[in-house]
Parts: C-alpha cells; structure tokens; sequence
C-alpha cells in the first residue's frame, strides 16, 4: 500500500456499544501515532453511516446507505464497529450483505495471548495462530430454502426424480441448505494464507475441513489447497504426502503445508497449540474455531479482526453490539482496538501499531481492565470502556 502522511479512514461506529467503544479506539489511534510520528502523521477519521445510526441519518429504512458502500469501496483501508442484524426485512444481516457487496472473501483473525489475561489453557503463551477463514462460500452463501415451502418442494422433488436421492434420506419435511465451495474461491484464500506465511515467516499453514464426510466440498478444499500449494509456489510432497513443505522465498526457511480435520482440531487447539500457525479454512469452520481459539486467549472482548478483499480491507471488532450492557460505558474496547493496531500494521504503521500492544499488555499487566475481565482476573480492579482507554494510552 501506498500511504499518505494523512491518509483519510472512513469509520462506523456501529451499533450498540459501538458507540462506547469507537471513541476509544480513535483516541488510542491518535495518541500512538502522535507519540510515534509527532505531526509527521496522522489518521484523518470519516465518519459514515452503517446500522440504526444509518436509520437515524438516513431514514427508517436505510441501514446501509449507497454513500456508505461507495467510501468503502473507494478507501482501502476503514474500520467499524459491531452492527444490529435488523428483524425483519431484505437484509439477512448487515455484515454479510457488506461481506458479498465488497467481496471480503479473508476474513482474517489473530489469535495471540496477552500475558495476564484469563485463560482457561494451563500454557496460553502456546496459542499464537491467524485464522484465514473463507468468507463468501459454504453455507454462508444464504442458498436455503424453509421445510414447506414451494422451493424446497421443488428441490426435493429433483433430487429424487432427477438424481436418484431415497425417499428415506430425504423426507418431505425437510429445510433445505445449500454450500457451495469453489475452486477460485478455495485458491484465492488458500493464496493468501500462504503468502501471508512467507510474508511474517510463520513456520506451517494448516487446512482445516472435514473432507471425510463432504468430500466434494470440504474435501475439496483441502485438495485444490494442495494442488495450489505446489503449482504457485512450488511445495512438494514429503514422507509420502499428502503434507507438503516449501522454501520460504524471502528468508530460505521452510514452511510446512498440512490438513487437519475439523473436530480433530478443535481438541488439538487445546491440547498442543504450539503446533499450529496460519490456518485456512471454510466459512463455517472458520467461524466456530475463531470464537473457540478467542475463548482461549482472553474471550471476544479483545479478540480482533479484518475482512479483506484484493481491493480492500475493513477492520473490526470480533463481538456483536453487546445490548445488555450497552450504552454503560462497561464494554472492553479492546477487540476495536487491536484491530486498529492490525490496521496500523496493514499501513506500514508498525511502530504506532507496537505502541498499541505494547500500550494493551501494560494496561492488563497492571491489572486495570473491564469487567469482563476483571471478573476472571485476581486482584483485578475494574474500569470503564473510558478509563480502559486512558490506561492503554498512559
Ligand atoms: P454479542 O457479542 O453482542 O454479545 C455476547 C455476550 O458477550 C454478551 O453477554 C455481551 O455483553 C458480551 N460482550 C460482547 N462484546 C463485549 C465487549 N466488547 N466487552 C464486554 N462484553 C462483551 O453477541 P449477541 O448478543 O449474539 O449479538 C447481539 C447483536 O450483535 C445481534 O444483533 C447480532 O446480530 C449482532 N452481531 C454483530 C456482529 C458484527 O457486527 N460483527 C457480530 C456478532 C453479532
């Protein structure tokens, strides 16, 4: 990326307690990149619309205004807060709508732990993996049909007339869900797992599937990951495959490729952590084992992420707009926060991006955080979402 000394990052502040913990976040962005670069830089936020804030500038209806899609697509880099899923209505649900109009097709999370925080793990300094997970196939794709309707009739009658599937397998009361699960999807997320492994000179990428059941799908994945690994980047097989390993091009290390199935991996996280890196997955997948592997580090409340496409990349908070204490000023900035910091890094931003973490390990380390936390933590004294952020900043 080329950036501007005062590059302009449209934000959302979101919903719920996004407005408690958007204005944290900026104001640690502030202060890390002024205390890095003095007036040399600084980030010139833009606030757009998104959510029942939209409703309210826009109009009852307008939960993702046109000007809103336009800044995103336009900006490559922007960052937001957790939105409402309107009941009701066109929209299934505002990210996912984001997710297919921008084509995020990465949707990329860390995993790290910061020394202090609860865990459940007796070793959670083991747990250091980034999640690829594939964001605009599988079953995400929103291909489904409710038992009874005229739809799903009509498939079901298909697949029984057409394509031979039993009455026993298939009766009529059944919904209907479709995955789908592509070549070009599965290449151009399995490319960018891998590069990101060369790139920040992580030892393994795994591929998470459960190929043994769905063979076409998932099993899928996990062969043209293979294939993709050896034809674009030159892994061979090794001790009879099916891992692969490759040279990294810019430090000459090796980096392994392998595949794990999914329930198998979901104990292997707990069990040996250590043993993974980079892991690429399918969307469902993906999605259990962030929330999983978060648990395990601290839980939602600092868990970060992005949703990228070749274009662009938002930045977000991992959790949802937490209505039961919203508006409280109680909310842990931190899941915002850390994704401004891997939005930071995304920029070339890397020392106001360490300031950051280095700002969040010393705030836990003292042991004034948010409830959240706190609660889980000894001798902890608990802070607003405000006073987390002048911490992190001190
Ligand atoms: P949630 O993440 O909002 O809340 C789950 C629990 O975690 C709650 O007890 C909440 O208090 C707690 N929690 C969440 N974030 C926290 C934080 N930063 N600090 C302290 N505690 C925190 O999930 P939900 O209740 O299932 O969803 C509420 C709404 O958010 C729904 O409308 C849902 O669709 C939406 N949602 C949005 C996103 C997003 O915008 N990315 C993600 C998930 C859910």
């Amino acid at each position: 990326l080329r950036v501007p000394a005062r590059p302009i990052i449209p934000f959302i502040e979101g919903d719920g307690i996004g407005a408690d913990v958007t204005p944290v976040m900026r104001e640690v962005v502030d202060a890390a990149v002024s205390k890095v670069y003095g007036d040399e830089r600084r980030v010139v936020w833009m606030e757009v619309y998104a959510g029942e804030k939209a409703t309210r500038v826009y109009g009852a209806d307008v939960w993702l205004p046109d000007e809103t899609l336009e800044a995103l697509k336009e900006y490559p880099v922007s960052i937001k807060g957790p939105l409402t899923t309107p009941v009701g209505g066109g929209i299934r649900s505002l990210n996912v709508a984001l997710r297919q109009q921008l084509d995020l097709y990465v949707c990329l999370r860390p995993v790290r732990y910061y020394d202090g925080t609860p865990s459940p793990l007796k070793q959670p300094e083991k747990t250091d993996m980034v999640i690829f997970r594939e964001n605009s196939e599988d079953i995400y794709a929103g291909i489904e049909w409710a038992a009874g309707t005229p739809e799903a009739q009509a498939v079901i009658t298909f697949l029984r007339e057409q394509m031979g599937v039993s009455k026993i397998r298939f009766p009529e009361t059944s919904g209907i869900g479709i995955k789908p699960v592509s070549r070009e999807g599965t290449e151009r997320l399995v490319r960018k797992a891998i590069q990101y492994a060369i790139d920040n000179e992580r030892p393994s990428v795994t591929l998470v599937h459960k190929g043994n059941i769905m063979k076409f799908t998932e099993g899928a994945f996990k062969n043209w990951g293979y294939a993709l690994a050896g034809r674009e980047f030159g892994a061979e097989p090794f001790d009879g495959g099916p891992w692969m390993r490759m040279k990294n091009p810019r430090t000459g290390s090796d980096i392994v490729l392998k595949d794990v199935i999914a329930d198998a991996f979901l104990q292997e996280i707990l069990l040996k952590p250590e043993a993974y890196d980079v892991i690429a997955t399918l969307n469902l997948n993906g999605d259990y084992i962030s929330d999983a592997l978060a648990a395990q580090v601290g839980g939602i409340g600092i868990a970060p992420g992005a949703n990228m496409s070749d274009r662009v990349a938002i930045f977000e908070a991992t959790h949802g707009t937490a209505p039961d204490i919203a508006g409280q000023d109680r909310a842990n900035p931190g899941s915002l926060v850390l994704s401004a910091e891997m939005m930071l890094r995304h920029l070339g931003w890397t020392e106001a991006a360490d300031a950051i973490v280095a700002g969040l390990s010393g705030a836990i380390r003292a042991r004034r955080v948010t409830g959240d936390l706190a609660r889980l933590m000894d001798g902890a004294q608990t802070v607003t979402s405000s006073e987390f952020g002048r911490c992190i900043v001190a």
